[in-house]
């Protein structure tokens, strides 16, 4: 039977920004609630080493970062609900001084005072029917969750962000060859990771290039090539290979906030100036789901730290206002 649960904090979210809120306002008393969603310890689950988080002079390894968040989290006291938020109302019952109400797949409720959002980014795709039709079929989005499967093959790489060039030379333990498709002639890349790249053998690069058709069947062996356009010279080329690997960026998962807070155009939650304040007050926003620019696990646990401690205040003077009253 579904259960109604009032907290006076909630966090959604369990990658960097989430925990970090959740270790801030558990050591504070606060007890938080925290919601993991679809994806439990977030983006970072599905890479491997992360080199640049610090305090891990060998690097670790991305799930083992957010399983030692989330240990660190529980440890102050975050009672962690593995659900999802699938209707937030955050202004309705609060023009009447009720609370903010979120509902989750399972069907249960939760109130809360304050509110800090660290839902995050999804990875985003071409948005072509190929792909959506061989999802799953050659078809993927996650190198770490899906390499394995091709062992001694050739497959392509779509993008030319860090996440591509991980991916790609990520692939190389893999492949026997990998093709990073680019749209442009240059990476934006950081440039260590890009020096990696061009230095390993097993990958090439097909630049100014877009895909414009993914080829093969989900019922007959899956992806059997990738139809490439030349933007600078209009040509087209099949290349042969079994799987492509989607690497093209992120869009932030603020969907169900529909127009009750303010976004930018590609709809990342708006915080004021030095800080994680959104338009409504007692709701914060922290990590990927308000920087486009950063987007990092220290700067998405930077700015948690940042959510935390502004909810905590917000509280702190809505109950001294309560006593005053
Ligand atoms: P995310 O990690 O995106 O987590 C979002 C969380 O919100 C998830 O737990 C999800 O389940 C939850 N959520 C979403 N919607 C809902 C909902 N409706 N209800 C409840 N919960 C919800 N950064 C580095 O600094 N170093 C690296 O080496 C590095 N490597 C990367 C490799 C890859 C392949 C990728 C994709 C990213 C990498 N990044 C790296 C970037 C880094 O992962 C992100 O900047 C960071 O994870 C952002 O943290 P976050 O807490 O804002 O959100
Ligand atoms: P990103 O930096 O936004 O790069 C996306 C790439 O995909 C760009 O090269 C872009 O091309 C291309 N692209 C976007 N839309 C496309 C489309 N429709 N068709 C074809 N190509 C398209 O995203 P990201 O690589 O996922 O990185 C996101 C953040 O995570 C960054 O801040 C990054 O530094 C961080 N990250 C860090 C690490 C690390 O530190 N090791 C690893 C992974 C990610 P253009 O270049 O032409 O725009």
């Amino acid at each position: 039977m579904a259960t109604e649960t009032h907290n006076s904090l909630i966090i959604l979210g369990s990658g960097p920004a989430g925990y970090t809120a959740a270790i801030y306002t558990g050591r504070a008393n606060l007890n938080p609630i925290l919601i993991q969603g679809m994806q439990p310890g977030g983006q970072l689950t599905v890479t491997t080493e992360v080199d640049n988080f610090p305090g891990f002079e060998e690097g670790i390894q991305g799930p083992e970062l957010m399983q030692k968040m989330e240990a660190q989290a529980r440890r102050f006291g975050t009672q962690i609900i593995s659900d999802l938020v699938v209707q937030a109302d955050l202004t309705a019952e609060r023009r009447q001084g009720g609370p903010i109400r979120l509902t989750c797949d399972s069907g249960d409720v939760y109130t809360c005072d304050a509110l800090i959002i660290a839902t995050g980014a999804s990875a985003r795709w071409l948005g072509l029917e190929s792909e959506k039709k061989l999802g799953g079929y050659g078809v993927s989005a996650c190198a770490t969750c899906d390499g394995f499967f091709y062992r001694g093959q050739e497959i392509a790489v779509v993008g030319g962000g860090d996440t591509a060039v991980e991916e790609a030379l990520f692939l190389t333990n893999f492949a026997s060859k990998v093709t990073l498709i680019h749209r442009r002639d240059s990476l934006r890349a950081e440039k260590v990771m890009q020096e990696r790249l061009f230095a390993n053998p097993k990958v090439h690069t097909a630049w100014n290039s877009v895909v414009e058709e993914i080829l093969g069947d989900p019922k007959a062996g899956g992806v059997s090539g990738v139809r490439l356009k030349n933007i600078k010279t209009g040509e087209t080329e099949i290349l042969k290979v079994t799987g492509v690997f989607i690497a093209i960026g992120h869009n932030p998962n603020t969907a169900i906030f529909g127009d009750q807070l303010d976004k930018d155009e590609q709809g990342y939650l708006i915080t004021k100036a030095n800080s994680t304040a959104t338009n409504l007050p007692g709701v914060y926003a922290a990590g990927d789901v308000q920087d486009k620019t950063f987007r990092q696990a220290i700067t998405a646990a930077g700015t948690g730290c940042m959510a935390a401690l502004e909810a905590e205040r917000y509280l702190h003077e809505k109950s001294g206002e309560a006593a005053r009253i």
